[in-house]
Order: structure tokens, then C-alpha cells, then sequence
């Protein structure tokens, strides 16, 4: 493979993505929404397929696990138990030189007090870092805005009437209207009517925890599942898909004895890390991060994140997280209802303890993708030099498994190149049928969307059957009989690797 350096390696990601149908910026045509993408055809077969595989390794596959599918928008009394509504927050900067806007918990550190060179319209100038220990991530400045508490939750209101319009349309037409009834009625929406696009798809896991318990019969230790939508409105939208402001998240929460946990957690480590191992290419760039203490949040034990090595860095994937009983005792608190379990054996009742590994399904999709890009120098056959490009995605991952391409518009090669796609379609297999552009070009374009195999049918197909299936990744071509191309694509595009 050929040395491509991790920046330019991110931007080819972004373009091959455009290109083929990765993934499109959200609303393009009007200039765009920096903070939302779109999966076009192939990037929701890849978002699929890797949320297929979690689901069927994680619950299927398993007898301690059930799936679950909650709404979106839930009571605010879960945001005000689980402590969202006060505490989902992220420390946001404004620097006073480039007046960009930044996480200051996401900022470069330096020790306080030390000198820092940086510029300011193109000029050299030095400061001194102030008492908070970091500078500007955009421009090194230390002169920098005071920090304030910004709430990630998209807030919107339930009803037919939209509150905040109508306070708006009161304070427009009544000049009589005072500071302090403005305030009043705010504080009245807020109350009210005020709902929020969930943060995290894990909430709804603990609050119908009791539902789940009794209508499956399951005991601790057991997981609950969930693949969905989250929404943050988060300060920076960074890294392509790496931090949007609507994305996916395939979340567990495993309830376990107590005095359990540790080796739950330790478990739970193992298996995830060994999960993302199981289809990549580079095992090595997935691994395991414990958390410092001043990372943890208050009420969790311990916390892992798995990081995979991004072009900009290693960054976290998914995060583990041993949580003890505080999300179940907050809603009981709040909800007045038992959420405990009664174990008939001990004859004892106890809130269950959780271990949380919380994976972003849309990051998961960067990470594949940026695993499986490869480029290579070769020469066509003009005598030129040509870059291959290759997406070596896992047939399982894979969007296309095989394309089936007549050699030329031939009648009879057409027939029996759509007759093979068709077999593979009524098994239930995502495959293409090909006919534009010269037999290389093709080659070409299905190795750098990823597709394993390109099933080439040619006049003698016609008289033997026989068709060239070219391996993607060696690009080795075998002559099979069509029937035999079928059944290896079925077969392999099952297979993880
Ligand atoms: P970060 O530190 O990157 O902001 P986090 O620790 O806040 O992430 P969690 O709350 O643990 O993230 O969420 C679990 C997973 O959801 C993350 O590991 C990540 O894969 C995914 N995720 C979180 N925020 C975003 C986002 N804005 N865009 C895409 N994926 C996200």
C-alpha cells in the first residue's frame, strides 16, 4: 500500500464518499447543515450491515440479552432524573483573538502560567496561559473568554401550539407586556411544554427496566439493547461523521448482581474489544482506555473507553462504563416506583447494578471505512501510472457483495449475467448487475466501493457457463460455473473476513 498521510487520508474518505454514495452532506443544495449528514446508497448498506452485526452478535447470538426500540421523545421527568436537564453539559470557550468557539475540556493543555508563542493577523506575539491550563485549539491564543456550561439537549415543545411563537407575537404587539411577565411565561414553557430530542438512547433502558423484567422473565445477570437515534447540540461538529448532531448509538445496559460488577465490566471490555477486532484489518488500531480519575463521572465505578486510532489521533469509538445503581435509583426516586429486583434464591431484593457499553453506530462507520481504504501505484495499460484504490471492507460489512458484469452489451451475456444477479437477490443477497463502462473501469469502481467479488460473464460464458470471478483483493480471477459463482457469493457474503 502506498503512504498516504492521515489528513489527506480523511479528505479521500470524505470524497470517495461523495463520489460514490457514502455519505452527502445534509441539505446540500442549500449550502448545507454542517452539523447533520446523509447516507446515500452504500453508506446505509455499510450502517446497516455493521448495526445488523452488533444486533445479531449481541442479541440473537445470546441468551442473557433482549432487544428494545423506545421512542425518541420521552416525559422530561427522565431528563430531570437521570440529571440531563442540570448536568449534560460540555464547558464552552470563546477565544478573544480568532473568536472561534470551542470545548475547553477538548483544548490543548499547558502548564499555567507558561510563556506561549501564537499569532494574531499573521503576527508573532507571546501571552501567558491563565490559571484554567489550556489555549485556543484553533489559533494557541491564552486570551481567552470565561467558561460557560452549555446543555447538549435539543429542547422543543409538545402541542399544537408552539409557546415561544406565541410569546414572541405577545411581546411584538403588547407594548404593556413586563420584563417580569416575559420571565414568568418562559419559565411556564420550560415547565410546561417543554420536550427533548434524547441525548442517548440508555434512559429509556432503566425507566422500563420493570416492563422488560416482567414481560421477559429474565434476572440479573441480563442486558437490554438498543440501536437509535441520539440528538446533542454539540459546540463543535468535528472529524466528518466523527461528531454530528444527529446520529446512532448501539447501547446495552447489563444488570448484574452488585457484587458482580468488576468482573462484568471486565468482561464486557474483553468482548467489545475483541467484537471490532473480529472485522477489521488493522486489529492493532482498536484498544482499550481506562479512564483517569478526574474523567469519571460521580456515580460510575470505572470507566473504559475503546479508542480507535483516527487520522487526527486515537479517539474514542465507545465508551464502557460501570454506572452502579444510579441511573435505577434516580427513577425510583423521582417516579415512585420500584425498580428493584427480588431474588428468590438469596431471598433478597436489590437494585441491580449496570455495566453500560455505549458504541456510536455513525463513528463505527468512519472507523470501517477508514480500516478498509488502501490506495496502491500500478500502470494501465496505456503505459501510464494508475492509483488503485481499494476499500477492503469485510464481505459481511461489505454494501455490494458482488457485481455481475457481461463483458460486452452482448443479448446473451446480459441474460445470463442478470439471471446469475438474480439468484443471489432471491437468496436474499445485495448484489449489482453492471453493464456501463469498459471491464477495467468497472474493476476499478467496485474495488474502491468495496464489492468482494466481480463475476465477469463473456461470450464462451455463454456456451459453457462458465464466469471469471475476480477477487477484490488479490485480484486473482478463477474460472467456476455460474451456479458455483452464486453459491460463493451466498457463502462468503455471511463471513466475516
Ligand atoms: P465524546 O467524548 O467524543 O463527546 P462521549 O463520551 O460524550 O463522546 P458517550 O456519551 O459515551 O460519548 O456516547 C457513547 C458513544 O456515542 C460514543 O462513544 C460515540 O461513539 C457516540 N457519540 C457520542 N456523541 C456523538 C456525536 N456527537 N456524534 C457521533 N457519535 C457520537
Amino acid at each position: 500500500m502506498t503512504n498516504v498521510s492521515p489528513q489527506t487520508k480523511i479528505n479521500k474518505i470524505v470524497s470517495l464518499c461523495k463520489r460514490r454514495g457514502y455519505v452527502f452532506q445534509s441539505s446540500e443544495i442549500y449550502g448545507g447543515l454542517k452539523s447533520s449528514y446523509d447516507f446515500g446508497h452504500l453508506g446505509v448498506e455499510l450502517k446497516r450491515n455493521i448495526a445488523d452485526l452488533w444486533w445479531q452478535d449481541l442479541v440473537h447470538r445470546r441468551d442473557d440479552m433482549v432487544g428494545f426500540d423506545a421512542a425518541i421523545i420521552m416525559h422530561p421527568k427522565v431528563w430531570q432524573a437521570s440529571g440531563h436537564l442540570d448536568g449534560f453539559s460540555d464547558p464552552l470557550v470563546d477565544c478573544l483573538d480568532c473568536k472561534q468557539r470551542f470545548r475547553a475540556d477538548k483544548a490543548p493543555r499547558h502548564p499555567a502560567g507558561a510563556t506561549i508563542t501564537y499569532q494574531v493577523k499573521n503576527m508573532e506575539v507571546e501571552g501567558k496561559v491563565a490559571a484554567c491550563g489550556y489555549v485556543c485549539p484553533y489559533c494557541s491564543s491564552p486570551r481567552l473568554g470565561d467558561e460557560r456550561q452549555f446543555n447538549l439537549m435539543f429542547q422543543t415543545n409538545l402541542g399544537a401550539v408552539n409557546p415561544v411563537q406565541d410569546l414572541l407575537n405577545a411581546i411584538s404587539s403588547d407594548d404593556t407586556l413586563t420584563l417580569a411577565t416575559i420571565r414568568q411565561r418562559l419559565r411556564k414553557i420550560n415547565k410546561g411544554s417543554a420536550v427533548y430530542l434524547r441525548p442517548e438512547t440508555a434512559q429509556a433502558m432503566f425507566v422500563q427496566f420493570m416492563n422488560v423484567l416482567q414481560t421477559t422473565s429474565k434476572k440479573p445477570p441480563f442486558g437490554i439493547a438498543q440501536i437509535g437515534k441520539s440528538f446533542r447540540n454539540e459546540i463543535v461538529t468535528e472529524h466528518f461523521i466523527f461528531r454530528a448532531c444527529e446520529f446512532e448509538q448501539m447501547e446495552i445496559e447489563y444488570f448484574v448482581p452488585p457484587d458482580s460488577w468488576r468482573k462484568w465490566l471486565d468482561y464486557w471490555c474483553e468482548q467489545r474489544l475483541n467484537w471490532y477486532r473480529g472485522f477489521v484489518n488493522q486489529p492493532d488500531n482498536f484498544r482499550l482506555r481506562q479512564h483517569e480519575e478526574d474523567e469519571l463521572a460521580h456515580y460510575a465505578q470505572a470507566c473504559y473507553d475503546i479508542d480507535f486510532k483516527f487520522p487526527w489521533g486515537w479517539d474514542e469509538l465507545e465508551g464502557i462504563a460501570s454506572r452502579g445503581d444510579y441511573d435505577l435509583n434516580c427513577h425510583q426516586r423521582l417516579s415512585q416506583t420500584k425498580l428493584s429486583y427480588f431474588d428468590n434464591q438469596a431471598g433478597k431484593r436489590y437494585l441491580p447494578y449496570v455495566i453500560e457499553p455505549s458504541a456510536g453506530l455513525t463513528r463505527c462507520v468512519l472507523a470501517v471505512l477508514l480500516d478498509a481504504y488502501e490506495e496502491s501505484k500500478g500502470i494501465d495499460s496505456h503505459g501510464r501510472e494508475k492509483t488503485r484504490v481499494l476499500l477492503k471492507l469485510s464481505p459481511r460489512l461489505a454494501p455490494i457483495k458482488a457485481a455481475f458484469l457481461p463483458l460486452v452489451k452482448d443479448e446473451g451475456q446480459i441474460k445470463l449475467a442478470r439471471h446469475l444477479a438474480d439468484s443471489c437477490r432471491q437468496q436474499g443477497v445485495h448484489v449489482a448487475y453492471d453493464d456501463n463502462q469498459s471491464i477495467g473501469k468497472r474493476y476499478a469502481k467496485h474495488d474502491e466501493i468495496g464489492t468482494p467479488f466481480a463475476i465477469t460473464v463473456d461470450t464462451q460464458s455463454c456456451q459453457d457457463g462458465l464466469v471469471t470471478v475476480r477477487d477484490r483483493d488479490t485480484t486473482t480471477q478463477t474460472r467456476m460455473a455460474g451456479e458455483a459463482a452464486v453459491a460463493k457469493v451466498v457463502s462468503c457474503s455471511s463471513n466475516l473476513r
